[in-house]
């Protein structure tokens, strides 16, 4: 077999292996048609004709940081304040996900950004489990919600969102996760809400190592106590920090298309994913968001193989890790386990190292 017949064969094994994704955004996933027809329903002017929606939510590859990624979230934001477009959004994207093979996913969204035209949090996060209830039925999925506290927020905020979701809290909603602007906002400001959440018995994650260094994901997982980090690209930062990580098996969700675009990182060739993964650490892969990065989980992992240096036995072996690593049900989870390693042992992939756990 020469090396294109090769290439062709792990691409294709890429694109059917059963999925997980744990770190997306629900407002950064929007079909684009979506967008253009809620305009016109809520009478939104998006000022650009519906055909061209994409060149205003869509980031160039290469934005000049973080904070510039986080505009293009502006135009879906426009349109979803309402119940219907949140239940309708997240319903399509478990449709989107399902057509990739993903079985288990968590969509991550922040409630205090859907209450421009009146709805209280309530509200918001009911009509988002309500789509992903109606999602998951009609799609096979497993998985669930991760609520977003904002870093630019005021703290009292996070903790309103928080309270928000305790009615949903093992009815939908997984998970707590702080995202933003993380070099103008330090986790540490909003450490009593988040500690809160933790107690409360949310799944804990933080974006980390994305905007800022690693004392920003040393802070994160030694204050906090979260454990995943979103990105965690520049942990390496600081060498003492990735025996800790290892140590605590802390979950670094990773997601390369995202991680060039807001430049934690220089390059694919440079994305640390591949060096984490093999020091020891939980890896896994993600699309961050599939409009504004203009990606999907098939093409982070396809990224992976093609550009990262990641085989497909490893690739496979992170998804184990992701099972291992989610905030959902745990039996639910350990199904999934089986099944996903009857599935790859049928595609012929064997997972690299003992990534398998049950
Ligand atoms: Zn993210």
């Amino acid at each position: 077999m020469n090396s294109t017949e090769t290439e062709i064969s792990a691409q294709q094994i890429i694109a059917a292996m059963p999925k997980v994704e744990l770190h997306l955004h629900l407002d950064g996933c929007l079909r684009l048609p979506t967008i253009a027809e809620l305009a016109v329903q809520q009478d939104v002017n998006l000022a650009v004709p519906g055909h061209l929606v994409g060149k205003l939510c869509g980031a160039p590859v290469h934005c000049h940081d973080l904070a510039e990624v986080l505009s293009y979230f502006a135009t879906p934001l426009r349109v979803l304040q309402t119940a219907s477009a949140l239940e309708r959004v997240t319903y399509e994207l478990c449709e989107d996900l399902a057509s990739e093979n993903v079985r288990y996913v968590e969509i991550r969204f922040g409630p205090s950004l859907h209450t421009n035209d009146g709805m209280n949090l309530h509200q918001v996060i009911d009509a988002v489990v309500r789509g992903w209830h109606a999602g998951r039925e009609a799609f096979g999925l497993h998985g669930g919600i991760i609520l977003c506290a904002l870093r630019h927020m005021p703290p009292a905020e996070t903790m309103v969102v928080a309270r928000a979701g305790i009615p949903f809290l093992g009815n939908g909603v997984v998970g707590f996760d702080l995202a933003g602007d993380e070099a103008g906002f330090p986790i540490l400001l909003h450490r009593d809400p988040l500690l809160w959440a933790k107690s409360a018995g949310y799944g804990m994650t933080a974006h980390a190592g994305e905007g800022a260094g690693a004392e920003s994901v040393r802070n994160a997982v030694e204050v906090i106590g979260v454990s995943r980090v979103g990105h965690g690209v520049r942990a390496e930062d600081d060498p003492s920090l990735l025996p800790m990580l290892r140590e605590r098996a802390i979950c670094l969700d990773m997601c390369p298309t995202s991680n060039v675009q807001t430049k934690s990182v220089t390059g694919f060739e440079q994305h640390p994913a591949a060096r984490y993964y093999r020091y020891g650490l939980r890896v896994t892969l993600s699309s961050d968001n599939r409009t504004v990065a203009d990606t999907n989980v098939t093409r982070e992992l396809l990224l992976g193989y093609e550009r990262m240096g990641l085989d497909v036995p490893e690739l496979a072996a992170m998804t184990f890790m992701a099972l291992e690593a989610g905030f959902g049900e745990k039996s639910e989870r350990q199904t999934l386990v089986r099944e996903f390693r009857l599935e790859m042992d049928q595609l012929g992939v064997r997972p690299a190292s003992a990534a398998i756990r049950e």
